[in-house]
């Protein structure tokens, strides 16, 4: 049975409130953005980050490993998308659902109720209403145009696309006419032209890892089997042998995903 519209509602508040204490976990305050969200996360959660080719149309993972919590992310993906993804991952440890893979479209399914749950987490946990609303107000030219778009987006490293639905979900913009002209310039790539314009450069954080230098592990994981899995030097069944788990568990869990 689908969810009523009540039902949805209290479902967002509490993915709301569960990215609020997640990010109350972290040392970063509430109205600052996240310097880097992978280093960030692995000092705070449970979870180790990994960025790495995966199978095509896959955007990221969550993975139990018996070692071993892993939010996998697709190296194919911008900086920006990859953050969003991973906060979207960080979304289902944090809200304790089951391992599972993500495409492109998870990242924006409203009708499941995990996925949608895990976007509203990850919106909250990269860029806090109070911090949207603080910067915001900073701003010496607050008129909602793609302009003030870019600069959110840069602000939080997101992407222009987050950032025009971020205004919408802190009710900042309520003009559903104005939102649907920013969509239409988004969707015709004036941000890009928009952020030269303005000097605005992406951060410079570890999600900006180039692809030829995948996969991105942390040091903890270095020299393990799973490093030697997605290096490509070990199969499945030599991985499933050292974590003590059967090649068809390791090829559910990664080998799908990884190339
Ligand atoms: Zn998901």
């Amino acid at each position: 049975m689908s969810e009523s519209e009540a039902e949805k509602e209290l479902r967002r508040e509490r993915a709301t409130a569960a990215a609020l204490k997640a990010r109350a976990q972290t040392n970063v305050p509430l109205d600052t953005p996240l310097e880097c969200i992978v280093t960030t996360v692995e000092e705070s959660f449970d979870l180790i980050v990994v960025i790495a080719q995966l199978g095509e149309g896959l955007a990221g993972a969550y993975v139990k490993l018996p070692r071993w919590n892993v939010a996998l992310i697709a190296g194919k993906d911008a900086a920006v998308r990859r953050r969003f993804t991973l906060a979207h991952e960080l979304g289902h440890h944090f809200l304790g659902h089951g391992a599972g893979f993500d495409t492109n479209s998870s990242l924006n399914d409203e009708v499941d109720p995990d996925e949608s749950s895990a976007n509203r987490f990850a919106a909250e946990f990269i860029a806090p209403r109070p911090a949207v609303e603080r910067f915001i107000s900073e701003l010496e030219d607050d008129s909602p145009t793609l302009e003030m778009v870019c600069r959110l987006a840069n602000h939080f490293a997101i992407s222009p696309k987050a950032a025009r639905i971020r205004l919408e979900t802190t009710e900042i913009v309520t003009d559903q006419g104005l939102l649907v002209r920013l969509d239409a310039q988004i969707d015709d790539h004036q941000a890009k032209g928009c952020f030269e314009r303005l000097g605005l450069e992406d951060r410079d954080d570890l999600c900006r890892m180039p692809l030829g230098q995948m996969p991105r592990l942390p040091a903890e994981a270095r020299g393990s089997a799973l490093a030697d899995y997605l290096a490509g030097t070990i199969d499945a069944a030599e991985l499933a042998a050292a974590i003590g788990s059967s090649s068809e568990q390791v090829e559910d869990a990664l080998g799908r995903s990884v190339l």
